[in-house]
C-alpha cells in the first residue's frame, strides 16, 4: 500500500479515489434535479482529468466544453447542450448555427497534466452525501475542479 494515488496525481479521500467519488455524485445526481444541473461539468471534468477513461477524440471538444462553462455559467452551458441536442434532431438548420466551442482553445497536445489543484477526491462528503450544504455550495466546488482542469491542461 504504497500508491493510492489516482492517476490524476489526487490522493485518496475517504470515500476512495476518484472513480468512487465520480460514481457517487453519479448516484446520488439521479435523485436530485438540482444537482444533476451540473452532470455535464462533472462528466467533462472528470474525464479531461482522468483521459485514460475516455475516448481521445473527444477530449478536445469537452475541453472546449468546459472553457465555455466557467466563461459563460451553468445556464448558458444547459442551453448550449440543449441546442445542440435539437439541432442533431434537425441536420438542415446546422450551417446556419455557427459553433461557439469553436472559440475556445484547443486541447493542448502534450497532456495530461500530472496533477490538478482540485479534484474529485478530495471533494468533502456528510452523511454519504456531495450537496449536504445545499446544490450552490456543491456547484460552486464543481466549478472550482472545472477551472483547475483547464488550468492544469494549459500548463502542460
Ligand atoms: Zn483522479
Amino acid at each position: 500500500m504504497t500508491d493510492s494515488t489516482c492517476d490524476c496525481g489526487a490522493p485518496a479521500g475517504e470515500l476512495g479515489t476518484c472513480e468512487d467519488y465520480y460514481h457517487g455524485i453519479l448516484a446520488e445526481e439521479q435523485s436530485d434535479p438540482e444537482m444533476y444541473r451540473w452532470h455535464a461539468v462533472v462528466v467533462t471534468a472528470y474525464l479531461l482529468q482522468h483521459p485514460a477513461r475516455g475516448h481521445g477524440k473527444y477530449l478536445d471538444g469537452q475541453f472546449r466544453l468546459l472553457q465555455f462553462y466557467v466563461d459563460q455559467g451553468l445556464d448558458a452551458l444547459t442551453r448550449l447542450t440543449a441546442r445542440r441536442v435539437a439541432r442533431n434532431n434537425h441536420r438542415a438548420r446546422q450551417a446556419f448555427e455557427p459553433d461557439p466551442l469553436t472559440a475556445y482553445a484547443p486541447l493542448p497536445q502534450d497532456g495530461p497534466p500530472a496533477r490538478f489543484a482540485a479534484s474529485f477526491s478530495t471533494l468533502p462528503v456528510r452523511d454519504g452525501s456531495f450537496v449536504f450544504d445545499g446544490p450552490l455550495p456543491y456547484g460552486d466546488r464543481i466549478k472550482a475542479i472545472a477551472e483547475a482542469t483547464i488550468a492544469g491542461w494549459r500548463a502542460v
